[in-house]
């Protein structure tokens, strides 16, 4: 199995790269965002409770998404080479769930690759995204708030990484594609 983490702030890239990582490593993409976005367009109890922070750009409550991960890895985790984590984990308190939850099942993160990108790149790119896919919380007071709580919140679960020696930190900036060779360089370079 071959786990890996994809971390960075909205905007950075994290759901291209995975699309292209999945189809290079054969793994399966677990982005936190998309599943919330299907429970809020299938109008769940749990989409209709999820929408009220998406809207806002904060956070769903940590115990609703880490939930939503030990289903996916329990229907998943013998089906699959591997996991990428996209969005997730966004807390401390989500990374040692997610440690623990793969610890249960004889699993464990192989590596966090984080993008890097500038802020005045990501609030390009988020509005972009807005014109393209018209998604709700990709309006400008949003994206604020969004790097906001990623600063707040997010930026943090790095370090959690890092003293386990298993963050990369890899420049984000660039075409997709030298980007995606970033990325393939990390991987390739794990326990080799
Ligand atoms: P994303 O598509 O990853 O940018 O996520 C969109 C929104 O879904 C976020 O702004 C949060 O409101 C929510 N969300 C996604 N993943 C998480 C997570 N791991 N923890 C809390 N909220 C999340």
């Amino acid at each position: 199995m071959l786990n890996l983490i994809l971390f960075g702030p909205p905007g950075s890239g994290k759901g291209t790269q995975a699309a292209i990582l999945i189809e290079k490593y054969n793994l399966k993409h677990i982005s936190t965002g998309d599943l919330l976005r299907s429970e809020v367009a299938a109008e769940t109890e749990l989409g209709l409770e999820a929408k009220k922070f998406m809207d806002k750009g904060d956070l769903v409550p940590d115990e609703v998404v880490i939930g939503m991960i030990g289903n996916k890895l329990d229907t998943e985790a013998n089906k699959v080479n591997g996991f990428i984590f996209d969005g997730f984990p966004r807390t401390v308190a989500q990374a040692k769930a997610l440690d623990s939850m793969l610890t249960e099942k004889g699993l464990s993160i192989d590596k966090v690759l984080s993008l890097h990108v500038g802020d005045e790149e990501i609030v390009k790119r988020l509005l972009q995204r807005a014109i393209d896919q018209g998604r709700p919380d990709d309006t400008k007071e949003v994206i604020q708030n969004r790097l906001n709580v990623y600063k707040s919140s997010t930026a943090v679960v790095a370090d959690h990484y890092a003293d386990q020696l298993k963050l990369a930190d890899i420049q984000g900036e660039g075409s997709i594609e030298d980007i995606a060779s970033r990325l393939a360089e990390q991987i390739d370079s794990i326990s080799v």
